[in-house]
């Protein structure tokens, strides 16, 4: 693969049983920093080849599942250093269609390659067959392959969300139809076109769309998993969609994540605040688990937001992705920019406080890309949209709260139950976490800073159904399938 840092017009194509297939019509995808600039071309998959990927996928599971994990290991392995070995390439590819700077955009390499590491050195152990002799005979448990999966990935972390599912898909014996999201299309299927040299034909498709094509994946009855990121609101189509056929599904949906600050949390601590502006801010805020309502103790709350301005004009320096300078980027679409834009200015006419952050580094640029400026909304009410939405962007309202009640009680009212964070002293703050209904509680820290994919992540109520990452995140990808074999073959109550 060759793609260069800024020059070079990246064309994917639909990828079926290890085949490009030409498509009829492409659709350009522009540098969210400069919308003049086409960074490359996807194809419009038609539904007949969503079709013909969903069939070659189902065709080589049937001799796919019969690979050994060792097999399956090997291969794998060798991927993710054929990844490694592209990484700069990848990331160049990554920062110009999505936005995200350079810094950010090797990130998601890291964390793609540290949870399909983590997929190779685990999924032995996952999935070993379990046998237990009991009084009443012998039960043999084993993890079979699901079949074909469906795999649908959203635009913000595209190589992250995509891997996070053919890493376990994949070791777990499983084949997959792909299709990342036409906001960021390019960089994951050239990520999946890596993977997909060292498995045979068939065991990785790629297919490019939106809805259209994603309704192919989740109705067809040859795919027997979705594994879904992204909205809650695409997901419950999914659900209706996959209904008729009785999918087996994970879905990783939205996040309204709130970091709660307790009265013990030292407002001096530089380091920390640093981190708050982070949890809020990284990759422009456009992040599931990213810190999107912050509630301050009302003790420490004047202090809290003095120091927080002052972290967030140091962190934040919003410019050119490719500029090393660069900590924030463009918004990734003007249709996200628009729906931020929206609820600031909502809460402004209710009366907030709508305050700038951070430093733009080159105004020009600013004004041509998918620029905002981010923003530190105060005085809102905690029932209004910017605070009980998800504004998945550069804003972030910060409330305060009298006592441990009404905080938890503001942070479990909400549909969404991704993450949160709680941050104070150690032992106050676990014990406030305990109450909170998320999936991951971070304490005194937030966002990616806090992940690990050694443990299931995933969303409580509306934020999803299922885990990926962990052991968990790999066997979600198999059928648990018990062969029983009882030594009392006729039972007692029946009569004869
Ligand atoms: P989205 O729901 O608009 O799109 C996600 C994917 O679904 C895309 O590939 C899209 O083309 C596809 N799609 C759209 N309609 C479809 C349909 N009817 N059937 C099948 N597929 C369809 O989400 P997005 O805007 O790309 O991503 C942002 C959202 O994703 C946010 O809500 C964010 O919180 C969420 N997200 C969640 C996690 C998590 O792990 N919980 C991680 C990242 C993002």
């Amino acid at each position: 693969m060759t793609i260069q840092a800024d020059q070079e017009t990246v064309i994917v194509e639909t990828f079926i049983n290890g085949q490009y297939v030409k498509s009829l019509s492409q659709l350009a995808k522009e540098n969210p920093a400069n919308p003049t600039e086409i960074v490359g071309y996807f194809p419009v998959t038609t539904k007949e080849q969503a079709v013909e990927a969903i069939e070659a996928a189902a065709v080589a599971f049937k001799t796919w599942k019969q690979t050994s994990i060792d097999e399956r290991i090997m291969m794998m392995r060798k991927a993710i250093e054929k990844i490694r070995a592209a990484e700069n390439e990848i990331v160049y590819l990554l920062s110009r269609e999505h936005g995200k700077p350079l810094y950010d955009a090797h990130g998601e390499i890291y964390v793609s390659l540290m949870w399909m590491e983590f997929a190779c050195n685990e999924v032995t152990s996952a999935l070993q067959e379990e046998i237990k002799t009991h009084e009443n005979g012998k039960t043999i448990l084993s993890y079979d392959p699901i079949g074909v999966v469906a795999a649908i990935s959203p635009w913000n972390y595209p190589i992250a969300l995509s891997t996070i599912k053919i890493a376990p898909a994949l070791l777990a014996g499983n084949t997959i139809v792909l299709k990342p999201s036409p906001y960021a299309p390019l960089a994951a299927a050239k990520v999946a076109e890596i993977i997909a040299s060292e498995f045979p034909a068939g065991v990785i498709n790629v297919v490019h769309g939106d809805a259209d094509v994603g309704v192919e994946l989740t109705t067809n009855p040859h795919v027997t998993k979705i594994a879904f990121t992204g909205g809650t609101a695409t997901a419950k189509h999914i659900i209706k969609a996959a209904s008729e056929t009785i999918k087996d599904m994970t879905l990783e949906l939205g996040g309204n994540d709130a970091a709660i600050f307790l009265e013990s949390f030292d407002v001096h601590d530089e380091r920390a605040m640093r981190r708050i502006v982070i949890s809020n801010f990284l990759t422009t805020g456009q992040i599931c688990m990213i810190a999107k309502r912050v509630y301050v103790h009302r003790s420490i709350y004047d202090e809290f937001v003095e120091k927080y301005i002052e972290a967030a004009n140091r962190w934040i320096r919003i410019g050119d992705p490719f500029d090393s300078n660069t900590t924030v980027g463009p918004v990734n679409n003007l249709k996200q920019k628009n729906v931020v834009l929206g609820l600031v200015e909502d809460a402004q006419n209710r009366g907030a406080k709508v305050i700038p952050l951070g430093q733009i580094l080159d105004q020009k640029l600013f004004d041509q890309g998918y620029y905002l400026q981010p923003t530190l909304v105060l005085g809102c009410d905690v029932h209004d949209p910017i605070v009980v939405e998800e504004q998945f962007g550069p804003t972030v309202p910060i409330l305060p709260f009298d006592d441990e009640e009404q905080v938890v009680h503001l942070h479990n009212e909400s549909l969404y139950g991704l993450t949160s964070s709680v941050w104070g002293k150690e032992e106050d703050a676990i014990s406030v976490a305990r109450q909170l209904e998320a999936g991951t509680t971070m304490i005194n820290t937030a966002a990616v800073q806090g992940l690990d994919v050694r443990f299931p992540f995933g969303g409580f109520k509306q934020s999803g159904i299922g885990r990926e990452y962990g052991t968990e995140g790999i066997r979600t990808y198999t059928e648990k399938h018990v062969i029983n074999v009882p030594k009392t073959l006729d039972l007692p109550y029946i009569p004869e």
